[in-house]
């Protein structure tokens, strides 16, 4: 008998951890290290919100709440989804989440049973198959490419469907590519798997960061079709730079979110009572720093995109959305070498830190964070620059 459980064998630890190991190991030599890496604003919170947490102490905000959350907060919810998307959401299919993450594993908690199958696309962000593992369900991935911009096809995604498909999990704007998917593509996939009585999974987290003004309506296309079978997953994460603070939450069907209720009930009860209160103040409140940091945002993906695809060995699509840039860096890997031999490389010569795409299920590309300073953009890119010349010379010998 082994002395774990038999659930944690297939489960990866973020491949992201040893490049940050030893970052940090080169950071404490006292280099300069510039860092690509990160999954998480460079804002601080916005002062309103803060303000809120501060006077939910100072009221004794201090106690349990409801396992789903204060009602005013998920009316609060239902009041933003009708604002950005027109559609009608009721308290009770709200249920507040320790952040997207939260939200994303009380659905493959409550829905998923062992050998069940979960369409989802690649690149991807890993906790979505790893979540899907962990419960005994089956990732049936559809791999995206760069030359088609990484676009999710619903040929591709409806494909795949066997008797076994218990859902189809999307994520839009996407982790690692910045890319979305058409409107049109999620209300193919919604029209079939409503059919099919296929679950439909959205992941919204990076909802509120999309450079485009292009029609993104996926809570509507999906409730239009499929809404008795559809989930979505928000997080205050990122639009409202609080990946600390542990904000999320799942719009669901009422039965569903009296499922999510029982998990949650069961395991972390409610999220923080100041959390809460915060993001009262961040959902209902004005929505200026979230353009400001979007604004800022976009500055920086033009730039360190028009930075590094100046070199013909870098091919980068521009993302849609998310703070990501994914360029396919494969023209420059010496033959047998991979983007994880890159990026050591990378990091040990010029103390650069990004994420090999292996970490996404896509070798030959490189994730880069753009949730930094411009300055920080610039020196990096300079950087990196340099060490694709010397990749370069080195071949040319
Ligand atoms: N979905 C995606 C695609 C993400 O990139 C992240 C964070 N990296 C999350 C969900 C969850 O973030 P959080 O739990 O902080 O809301």
């Amino acid at each position: 008998m082994g002395m774990f459980a038999d659930r944690m064998s297939s489960v990866q630890v973020s491949a992201t951890l040893k490049v940050a190991a030893e970052a940090e190991r080169l950071r404490r030599a006292g280099h300069s290290v510039v860092d690509f890496s990160a999954g998480e604003p460079d804002f601080p919170t916005p002062e309103h919100v803060k303000e809120a947490a501060k006077a939910a102490i100072d009221a004794n905000f201090t106690r349990y709440t409801a396992a789903a959350g204060i009602p005013e907060l998920r009316e609060a919810i239902c009041g933003r989804y009708k604002r950005d998307y027109g559609v009608d959401v009721t308290a009770a299919e709200v249920l507040l989440t320790f952040g997207g993450k939260q939200a994303l594993f009380n659905t493959a908690l409550a829905l998923f049973n062992p050998g069940d199958e979960v369409i989802t696309h690649a690149p991807y962000w890993p906790t979505i198959p790893e979540q899907v593992k962990l419960v005994g369900a089956v990732p049936v991935i559809v791999q995206t490419s760069s030359e088609d911009g990484f676009a999710v096809s619903a040929e591709a995604i409806l494909g795949k469907i066997t008797p076994k498909t218990k859902a189809i999990l999307l994520n839009t704007p996407s982790n690692p590519t910045g890319a979305l998917i058409e409107e049109s593509v999620v209300a193919a996939i919604a029209d079939e798997a409503a059919k099919r009585g296929i679950w439909t999974i959205v992941d919204l987290c990076y909802e509120q960061l999309i450079y485009e003004t292009v029609p993104h309506n996926v809570p509507k296309a999906l409730f239009d079709r499929n809404r008795a079978r559809t989930v979505l997953c928000g997080s205050a994460s990122k639009s409202y730079a609080m990946t600390g603070w542990r904000a999320g939450w799942t719009i669901a069907p009422k039965e569903l979110t009296s499922v999510f209720n029982i998990i949650q009930g069961q395991t972390t009860s409610n999220i923080n009572s100041i959390t809460q209160k915060a993001l009262l103040a961040a959902v209902s409140g004005s929505q200026d720093a979230v353009t400001a940091m979007l604004d800022e945002y976009r500055g920086r993906r033009d730039n360190i995109h028009a930075w590094l695809t100046a070199h013909p060995g870098i091919k980068c699509v521009k993302p849609k959305g998310a703070f990501y840039l994914f360029p396919d860096i494969s023209g420059l890997l010496a033959p047998g070498t991979t983007s994880t031999d890159f990026a050591q490389a990378l990091l040990e010569k010029e103390h650069v830190v990004v994420t090999p795409g292996e970490a996404f299920d896509a070798p030959g590309y490189l994730r880069i964070s753009y949730a930094t300073s411009m300055e920080q953009l610039r020196e990096g890119a300079t950087r990196i620059l340099r060490f694709a010349e010397s990749l370069q010379h080195a071949t040319a010998r």
